[in-house]
C-alpha cells in the first residue's frame, strides 16, 4: 500500500487527509469511530517540533524551554476548544479511558455516580469506587432526562453525586440531550461529566455552554494519533484528590521525616494528575487538532457529515434485509456513526468480506458497549462474546453488529463504494 493525500472537502485545501492506496483502489477507511485519521496538518505540525521536543517542566536547557512553552500553549489551546472556564483544570492524560478513570479516582469518599445502561464501558466501568446506580435504556432523549430525574430524586440529597453520560453514542452515533441532562443533574446537586469521545470530532463541545462540570475526549478520534486524552473541569475534585500517578512532576517537595517516613507535599494545579514525562508529542498533536478545527469551524464538516448521514441511512434503508440499530428512532439527529445488521449474514463475516472484497474499513462487535448492543439486537443481556468476537453462524439471528462511520475527509467514493457493496 501506497500512502497519498487528497484535499478535504470540508475544512479547506491546506488541510488534508492521508488516503492510503493499494493497487487502482484507494482504501475506504469507514472506522472514524475507532480511529479517525491524522489531519495532515497535524502531522506536518509534529514533524515541525519533532527534532526539538525535549522534558517539560524540569529543564534548563533551550529545548527544554521550548517544550515547555509548548505544551503549556497546547494546554491553553485545548482549554478554548472546550470553551473551559477560567478556574476550570484541564489535564492530559492518555484517552477518554484514562480520563474517565481519572475522574473516578478523584470522587469524593461516598459519591453517588448515576450512569445509563447504555453507556460505553469506559464511561460504564471505571466507578468502582463510589456507589453505582445503573439507569435503563431510554427510547427517546425526553425519556432520558425524566429517567435521570426520577433517580436523583430518589437519592437522599447527602454527598455528592456525579452523573456520567455520553455525548454521542459509539454505537449508534445519536445525539444525547446533554444540556438538559446537564441541567436535571444540577437541580439535583449533582455534578456531571461529558463522555465526549464521539462528539468532540463532530459537534462543537463547548464546557460552559453545555453546562457540564468535566468532559473528557481522545485525540486518536479528533484528527490527531493516538497517545493524547484531556480531562477538563471543575478544579476542586481534582485539587483535593490524591494523585492519579504518585511521582515526579506532581509532587511540590519531598523531605524525609524524622521517623524515617517522607513528607510530601503535592502540586495542587493539573500537574498533581500528569507524573512522570508526559507525552509531549501527543499533547502536541492533539492542541494541533483542536487548533485545526476551531479555525475551520463546525459548521461546514456538521453539513457534510449531516449530507453523509443521508445518504448512508437512504442507501441502507433500500438494501432488504439490513436493520440500522437505534435507541432514539428515525428522527434522531446522529454523528456519522451508524450500526447495523445483515439478515441472515454472521456481522463479523459480513466487515471481512467489506474488506477482503472491497477494501473497505468497518468494525464489528459490540463495540465495547455490550448491554447497549445486546438491547438494540433484541438479544440476552448474557449472550456470550467479546468485542470483534464471531459469534452467529451464517443464516443464525446476529448477535454483534457491522458499524460504518466517517467524519471530515470522506470522500463520496467510499460511501457510495460501501452501499453499493452492501446491496
Ligand atoms: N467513550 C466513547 C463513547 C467511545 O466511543 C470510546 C472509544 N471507542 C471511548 C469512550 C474510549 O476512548 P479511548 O479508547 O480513546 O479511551
Amino acid at each position: 500500500a501506497a500512502c497519498r493525500t487528497a484535499p478535504l472537502p470540508v475544512l479547506g485545501r491546506d488541510v488534508l487527509v492521508p488516503l492510503v492506496t493499494g493497487g487502482e483502489v484507494t482504501y475506504a477507511a469507514l472506522d472514524y469511530a475507532a480511529s479517525a485519521p491524522a489531519l495532515q496538518r497535524v502531522w506536518d505540525d509534529v514533524a515541525a517540533y519533532a527534532p526539538y521536543y525535549g522534558s517539560v517542566h524540569r529543564g534548563a536547557g533551550y529545548l527544554s524551554q521550548l517544550s515547555t512553552d509548548l505544551f503549556e500553549a497546547a494546554r491553553a489551546e485545548v482549554a478554548a476548544f472546550l470553551g473551559c472556564r477560567p478556574d476550570d483544570q484541564l489535564v492530559f492524560t492518555r484517552s477518554t479511558t484514562d480520563s474517565l478513570n481519572l475522574l473516578a479516582a478523584a470522587v469524593p469518599d461516598g459519591t453517588e455516580v448515576f450512569v445509563f445502561e447504555t453507556e460505553h464501558h469506559a464511561s460504564l466501568l471505571p466507578w468502582r469506587r463510589a456507589r453505582v446506580t445503573y439507569l435503563s435504556a431510554p427510547r427517546t432523549p425526553a425519556q432520558a432526562v425524566e429517567t435521570l430525574e426520577k433517580a436523583l430524586a430518589g437519592r437522599d440529597g447527602h454527598g455528592e453525586a456525579l452523573v456520567c453520560v455520553t455525548g454521542a453514542s459509539n454505537v449508534t452515533g445519536e445525539l444525547w440531550p446533554v444540556r438538559e441532562l446537564a441541567a436535571a443533574a444540577h437541580a439535583h446537586g449533582a455534578r456531571i461529566v461529558l463522555d465526549a469521545a464521539q462528539l468532540a470530532p463532530h459537534h462543537p463541545v463547548d464546557i460552559a455552554d453545555l453546562d457540564v462540570d468535566y468532559v473528557a475526549f481522545s485525540g486518536h478520534k479528533l484528527y490527531a494519533p493516538f497517545g493524547s486524552g484531556v480531562l477538563a473541569g471543575r478544579a476542586d475534585w481534582l485539587r483535593d484528590a490524591e494523585p492519579y500517578l504518585a511521582g515526579g512532576g506532581a509532587s511540590r517537595t519531598v523531605a524525609r521525616r524524622a521517623d524515617g517516613g517522607v513528607d510530601v507535599e503535592w502540586h495542587t494545579t493539573a500537574a498533581r494528575h500528569e507524573a512522570g514525562s508526559p507525552n509531549v508529542i501527543g499533547v502536541h498533536a492533539i492542541a494541533s487538532a483542536c487548533r485545526t478545527l476551531r479555525e475551520a469551524g463546525f459548521e461546514a464538516l456538521v453539513a457534510r457529515e449531516r449530507e453523509l448521514v443521508g445518504r448512508v441511512l437512504t442507501g441502507l434503508a433500500a438494501v432488504p434485509g439490513v436493520r440500522v440499530l437505534s435507541l432514539f428512532g428515525e428522527d434522531a439527529e446522529r454523528v456519522g456513526v451508524i450500526s447495523f445488521v445483515v439478515d441472515g449474514w454472521n456481522s463479523s463475516h459480513f466487515a471481512a468480506a467489506l474488506s477482503a472484497e472491497y477494501g473497505i474499513g468497518v468494525r464489528d462487535g459490540l463495540f465495547c458497549a455490550h448491554p447497549l448492543v445486546r438491547t438494540l439486537l433484541g438479544g440476552e443481556q448474557d449472550a456470550p462474546g467479546e468485542c470483534g468476537a464471531p459469534e452467529a453462524a451464517p443464516g443464525e439471528r446476529s448477535l454483534n453488529a457491522i458499524r460504518v462511520s466517517f467524519g471530515a475527509g470522506t470522500p463520496d467514493e467510499h460511501v457510495d463504494r460501501f452501499l453499493t457493496a452492501v446491496a
